[in-house]
């Protein structure tokens, strides 16, 4: 499931780019239960939400980034 979480899509883990289409990649913190799977949401057609023991929901995984995992 590590693996997974460092791949989160969302915006507050691979931050968002600047106006000069630079983004830097923010300082991820993990707690204990970060990499623990609560549990995850069909998001029609699209892809899965994954929702972590800590407290963290906002990443959408699409089915082409699960597929590449
Ligand atoms: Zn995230």
């Amino acid at each position: 499931m590590e693996m997974m979480r460092r791949a989160c899509p969302c915006a507050v883990c691979c931050g968002e780019p600047d106006v000069m289409g630079r983004g830097d990649a923010p300082a991820r913190s993990y707690k204990p239960g970060s990499f623990e799977l609560k549990s995850y949401e069909f998001i029609g057609g699209y892809g899965l939400k994954l929702s972590w023991a800590d407290g963290h929901a906002t990443g959408i995984y699409s089915y082409t980034l699960l597929r590449r995992l």
